[in-house]
């Protein structure tokens, strides 16, 4: 979570690069922004509360300056106010810090600091770090400085930081995302790792939309690792230099040249990237299928050899795995097992080196699969991420990777991303059983479907379901079989983004207690199937519609207990895809007529690397 962008280079306008660069960062963080600039031998902090997106900029809002970097906040330590905003200066203003992350020894940190005579302004645990910079700086040169700092941090963290009268960038990453782009980058030789990268100008940022607008060749810098920039003796270009926290050895890194297209994301004709995405899903199932054979065969033969698969996401990508359960129960007749990432930790009793690991995860960088992800490597675990963004520490640290190929997805409540992952793990649970070509026809015919009801006319019909319980305070959703997890995320994003109080269960459970919340008019969203169970979910509907409650079925087919009926196509294996998609519209429409922004849900940021 959090935004970061730094600038160094050979341009003057810094500032506004850096402001620019947040705005599309704005996903990962919206309490609050600020940004330093390098003005003389000063660093100049400008902050504010509330969104970049709303920032009005004048003609003197910037310095004329090549140093600038900057950050959106989700607050984790400290209310959300100016004061608690970064940039954080030490006290004795030398030393300017942008951080993302927790440091968890904030308060042991302060203390040591205090007793030294430091006083520090805000609540948050960043603002040790500058400080401890400005200590270390009394002995040791600035990149010593910087890395004593990293060294003495714990929890998962990134920083940027400079230091009043250098011309220099220092950024050190331990659990939360960086990378660098560099801008007319070279040496252009065949050597693929470098421990000093020349160019024009050098970002760092969170994600990579913060600077595609300049470059694509991107360093990710890992784990451990720490880079300073700086100009060259010539002052023509710019230097960035690799090393180890640990040690303070130089290192060597990879430039990789990312691919454009698939990284940028414009709203275009949509008032809001959510729906824009949910649009998407028109082409994005069929991209997901697009996988390599032999990838997803392998996975197919990992998953058969081990002794326990475990599914792990978190949030919806919670409820994608908790799909897994059923559609393996269904199409491959094998058990697997799901858990949240947050909770892998507690089953280390089962994991062996023949224990499968598969994590679902969106951005790649959720804190809760990276944890699992250590405990994987301690137990030797093999590793399979379902990655949406390439090139994440996820898609780095698996063993093999199911790219999602959904695109960048913006929005904070995942959409197009969803289905994506559904439609892998159902192509898995066919490839599983030997059928890989049933999985693919039966997705095709989901993914036409898609593209068929899929329209404004579609969205209309789901705008006025909306306007009829805009002001209920609380809904409930049921689902049997793979539409139960659906039911739960249904709930998420409705929750995300309308702000009104929704749960899901199983169809059968309602009877088991949650009916007695069911009140004249309580709206009840039903995932009525076809086939065998549908007589068991219109009994629980019965049993609420009998209570004053309003039914809201979605299904092929109509029935004479819906007060309303969302229309949607049978697709047999693929139903929970096609199903969730009406209720994305719905939580979109709900939002918007609540007058909430759909895109930046309050308290939520994208991406969550903390735990
Ligand atoms: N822990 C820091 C704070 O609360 C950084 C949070 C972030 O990653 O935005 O200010």
């Amino acid at each position: 979570m959090c935004g970061i962008i730094a600038f160094l280079g050979n341009r003057d306008n810094a500032g506004k690069i850096v402001v620019d660069g947040l705005k599309k960062l704005e996903y990962r963080g919206y309490d609050s922004f600020g940004f330093a600039e390098k003005i003389g031998d000063k660093i100049r902090v400008s902050k504010s509360v509330g969104k970049i997106s709303e920032f009005k900029e004048t003609a003197k809002t910037f310095a004329k300056t090549n140093l600038a970097f900057g950050h959106t906040r989700w607050a984790t330590h400290g209310k959300v106010n100016r004061v608690n905003a970064h940039p954080h200066a030490s006290a004795d203003s030398k030393v300017v810090v942008v951080h993302n992350g927790i440091v968890e020894n904030h308060a042991d940190l302060r203390k040591m600091l205090e007793k030294k005579g430091v006083k520090f302004v805000s609540e948050t645990d960043t603002e040790v770090i500058p400080n401890l910079i400005a200590d270390f700086l009394r002995k040791n040169s600035p990149r010593e400085a910087v890395r004593k700092t990293a060294q003495k941090l714990v929890g998962r963290f990134a920083f940027v930081a400079a230091i009043a009268g250098e011309s220099k960038l220092f950024a050190a990453r331990n659990g939360s995302p960086l990378i660098l782009g560099i801008e007319k980058f070279y040496p252009k030789s065949d050597e693929k790792l470098l421990a000093k990268v020349d160019g024009s100008a050098f970002f760092i940022g969170s994600d990579v939309p913060a600077f595609l607008d300049f470059t694509h060749d991107v360093v990710y810098l890992d784990d451990g690792e720490l880079v300073e920039i700086e100009e060259s003796p010539t002052k023509d270009h710019f230097h960035g230099h690799f090393f180890e926290i640990a040690s303070g050895r130089p290192i060597k890194k990879r430039v990789i040249s990312i691919d454009l297209k698939a990284s940028r994301a414009e709203k275009g004709d949509f008032t809001h990237f959510m729906l824009k995405e949910i649009f998407e899903q028109k082409e994005t199932i069929t991209r997901a299928l697009n996988q390599d054979e032999k990838q997803i065969e392998r996975v197919a033969e990992l998953i058969r050899r081990s002794f326990g698969t475990f599914f792990i996401g978190c949030g919806t990508a919670g409820k994608v795995c908790a799909t897994a359960e059923y559609l393996f129960a269904k199409i491959a007749r094998r058990h697997v097992n799901v858990i949240f990432g947050s909770e892998f930790d507690t089953q280390e009793a089962f994991l062996t080196d023949r224990t499968l690991l598969i994590a679902v995860s969106q951005s790649g960088e959720t804190a809760d699969i990276l944890e699992a992800y250590k405990i994987a490597k301690q137990k030797k675990v093999k590793t399979v991420g379902v990655v949406n963004v390439a090139g994440s520490s996820v898609a780095r640290q698996s063993d093999v990777v199911l790219p999602v190929n959904a695109g960048v997805e913006k929005a904070v409540a995942s959409t197009k991303a969803t289905t994506a992952q559904l439609a892998i793990l159902t192509l898995l649970a066919f490839t599983v059983a030997g059928k890989p070509e049933e999985g693919k026809r039966v997705l095709a015919e989901a993914a036409s479907s898609i593209n068929d009801f899929l329209n404004p006319r579609y969205s209309a019909h789901l705008e006025k379901i909306a306007r009829k319980i805009k002001n209920v305070e609380s809904l409930y959703i049921i689902g049997k079989g793979a539409d139960y997890p659906m039911a739960l995320e249904a709930a998420i994003k409705l929750q995300e983004v309308s702000y009104i109080h929704a749960e899901g269960f199983a169809a059968g459970e309602l009877k088991h207690g949650p009916l007695a919340l069911i009140t004249k008019g309580t709206p009840l969203i039903a995932f009525v199937p076809m086939g065998k169970f549908r007589a068991d979910v219109l009994s629980n509907v019965a049993e609420v519609k009998a209570r004053g409650g309003r039914i809201i079925g979605v299904s092929p087919k109509n029935d004479e207990l819906f007060d309303e009926w969302i229309r949607v196509p049978a697709v047999g294996a693929a139903q929970p895809i096609v199903n969730i998609i009406p209720i994305q519209l719905l939580a979109y429409h709900l939002a918007v007529l609540r007058k909430n922004n759909p895109d930046l849900p309050r308290n939520l940021a994208k991406s969550v690397t903390v735990k």
